[in-house]
């Protein structure tokens, strides 16, 4: 399959940024400015594109992963959106995977706020490299190289300053490009949609010599082939100057650092040349490693397309109009409309049948689509977030991302008989696009039991509930998941011998259970040799061997960090289905569990709180009186930053408690760390 668009032209790239720091606002004129969209929404007024779930737009917060796709220039580029709230730290990780680059936004008032941290960690971890807007250097009080500053002190980033802001009379006018040594303004009136390259002003010629002369120093330093010439003292060309930058970007050794003002319109559009300049294509990533699900022995792909097809599920939506639409990073191969599929996790082959390129809410339908894109795939049923499709022959897993199992749950009971059907629905669809989202029937109190990451993971899937699928359920008091854990080896048996109607029913199972250890997550291998037992069988018995771990034999609470190894099977050609395999599993791991010791374990949760100082005290009595922890106090321009755990269960309406304590002026992220 030839491809349309060369893979070097491509960036698949995310947004960073601090609540509040103009994500929204910069992504609307990225949009706007390559002709994607045809009016800028704004923030204010709730029109903006990227936030399409309506109470994101209230709470003004981003929190799914949309993805979208503009050109620029002769390039394409595709934002993933990252969500910000670090409660959503699962998706945030998915859409790093898939990110080749990011750009980090950050406040010219208050520069790098703690809590960004968080997300940039997360970035080096996944080693995505970066650029770094300042935005709103229109704001009184505004200053770029304080907050360049930040930049390495919070984040420990070397930043590289490529553009300078200007200002007259205290305006903020626009920004000289330390590159070129021009000096870029943006219209008025219509949107900033075009910029002139104008003459350095007078005031900034002194200014703009000194950082040119420590830009092209900072990159010599890094890169070699500039070294030489800039050893010789020969000034470098643009052309090496800028691919010198972006080898050193690449190989994440500096940050090449931007300034505008969204809100007003400038800077956006050399900040979409920078992305272009600066960050790398999928060919500039050679390899992507993964495993193979047979030996669980490392497996490589070239991002190429002449290897065998795979892909990477980062998100699932229920689409109105096609269903389930898989938002897919393709790594390797390419793959047509109509294709066959086979999915890493479900070990089942499922056909494509459409491939759109995704704006926003609008899609546009593709025949094929090729390494280095990033489509959302209609087609298989299966498929979840965290999977890997790609060929059957060559198999492969891009980490089985262990998905935390939920921390907390509350009740939610339809009103009348006709709301619990569409309760039911709409819980099922939330829990397809959200692996982090579970709901159970209390086999006890028969009540609908749904259960997340958080209190505000939970209110926001309430909330959605009563906006999108009009139900508002009665919803009961928050409750910990306590869960239970295998403190040992233990074996078991299961056999099925049943007649139904003039069927009969056979299968024998054998198991091992097993300890995988804290944050281990539920493990399941088949050590059975020698037998050609189909996978549709192992499946199952994988799957009753899930179901068993649901309910403890302890106290009845999910069984976690507990793997299952396949240790024997008995089957018979006629009698043996898939029911009668994953019934006798079932009974092997429960028989496994009454015998096993088994302790029972509650969450734990880490805390980040950013205080005032002069409340460092008063939040600190508190979290004692809760039984946390104070694992690391920092000290920043009056703040005080405390990580710390705390039991959950101690923590009920703590962002209440925090915020009258401290008249408003603390924030604190919360997310789940361990049990204990
Ligand atoms: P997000 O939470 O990071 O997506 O940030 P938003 O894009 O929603 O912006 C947060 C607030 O900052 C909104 O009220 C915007 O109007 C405002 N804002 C964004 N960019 C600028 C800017 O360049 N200058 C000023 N003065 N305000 C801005």
């Amino acid at each position: 399959m030839e491809r349309d668009f060369p893979v070097e032209k491509i960036r698949n790239i995310g947004i960073m940024a601090h609540i509040d720091a103009g994500k929204t606002t910069t992504t609307e004129r990225i949009l706007y400015y390559s002709g994607k969209i045809y009016r800028i929404g704004e923030v204010d007024d709730g029109t903006a594109t990227m936030d399409w779930m309506v109470q994101e737009q209230e709470r003004g917060i981003t929190i799914t992963s949309a993805a979208t796709t503009c050109h620029w220039k002769d390039c394409r580029i595709n934002i993933i959106d990252t969500p910000g709230h670090v409660d959503f730290t699962a998706e945030v990780e998915r859409s790093l995977r898939v990110l080749d680059g990011a750009i980090g936004i950050f406040c010219g008032v208050a520069g790098v706020q703690p809590q960004s941290e968080t997300v940039w960690r997360q970035a080096d971890k996944y080693r995505v490299p970066r650029i770094a807007f300042i935005n709103k250097m229109d704001r009184t009080g505004a200053d770029f190289l304080k907050a360049v500053d930040t930049m390495r002190t919070r984040l420990a980033a070397r930043p590289l300053i490529v553009q300078l802001p200007c200002f007259e009379d205290e305006q903020f006018t626009g920004v000289v490009d330390l590159l070129t040594g021009k000096f870029l303004t943006f219209s008025e009136g219509d949107e900033g949609s075009s910029v002139t390259e104008e003459a350095v002003p007078e005031h900034m010629k002194g200014e703009v010599r000194k950082y040119r002369e420590q830009l092209i120093e900072k990159v010599a330093e890094e890169v070699e082939t500039l070294m030489e010439s800039y050893l010789s003292g020969k000034e470098p060309s643009l052309d090496q100057l800028k691919s010198g930058i972006r080898e050193a970007t690449i190989a994440m050794k500096l940050v090449p650092v931007l300034a505008g003002a969204s809100l007003r319109n400038k800077g956006v559009q050399p900040l979409i040349d920078a992305v272009i300049d600066f960050l790398p294509s999928p060919a500039d990533i050679a390899v992507v490693e993964g495993i193979d699900p047979k030996t669980e022995t490392k497996e490589l792909r070239k991002l190429d397309d002449s290897e065998e097809f795979s892909a990477y599920v980062f998100k699932v939506v229920t689409d109105p109009f096609f269903g389930k639409l898989l938002f897919s990073r393709i790594y390797s191969g390419s793959v047509k409309v109509g294709a066959m599929v086979y999915d890493t996790q479900t070990r089942k082959k499922e056909r494509i049948t459409k491939i759109m390129q995704i704006h926003a809410n609008t899609r546009m339908e593709l025949p094929e689509a090729h390494s280095g894109e990033i489509v959302g795939l209609v087609g298989p049923k299966l498929a979840k977030t965290g999977h890997t499709l790609c060929t059957e022959a060559h198999k492969i897993a891009y980490g089985s991302i262990n998905f935390p199992e939920p921390v907390i749950s509350i009740a939610i009971e339809a009103r009348n008989q006709a709301e619990q059907q569409k309760l039911e629905e709409a819980l099922q669809k939330i829990s397809d696009e959200d692996p982090t989202f579970k709901k159970c029937v209390d086999p006890e109190s028969g009540q609908t039991l749904i259960s997340g990451m958080g209190e505000l993971h939970l209110e926001i899937i309430v909330d959605r509930l009563l906006r999108e699928h009009k139900i508002k359920g009665n919803v009961g008091k928050p409750q910990v998941s306590y869960k239970e854990a295998v403190m040992e080896q233990m074996s078991g048996q299961g056999r099925v011998e049943k007649e139904m109607g003039s069927k009969r029913l056979f299968a024998g199972v054998t198991v091992e259970i097993f300890p995988t250890g804290r944050g281990g997550g539920f493990e399941f291998h088949s050590r059975i040799r020698n037998s050609n037992l189909p996978d549709d069988f192992i499946n199952a018995i994988e799957e009753g061997c899930r179901d068993a771990l649901m309910v403890g034999n302890l106290a009845g609470f999910t069984v976690i960090d507990t793997g299952v190894n396949l240790t024997g099977v008995e089957y018979s050609e006629t009698d043996s289905n898939e029911i009668s395999f994953k019934m006798a599993a079932s009974q092997a791991v429960n028989t496994a569990l009454q015998s096993a010791r088994v302790s029972l374990f509650e969450p734990v949760m880490l805390l980040e709180i950013v205080t005032p100082e002069n409340y460092l005290g008063e939040v600190i009595n508190d979290l004692n009186s809760r039984r946390g922890r104070v694992e690391k106090l920092e000290k920043k321009d009056c703040f005080g930053i405390i990580s710390a755990s705390a039991p959950l269960s101690e923590l009920f309406g703590y962002a209440t408690g925090l915020r009258s304590r401290t008249q408003g002026r603390a924030t604190h992220t919360m997310q789940f760390g361990y049990y204990n």
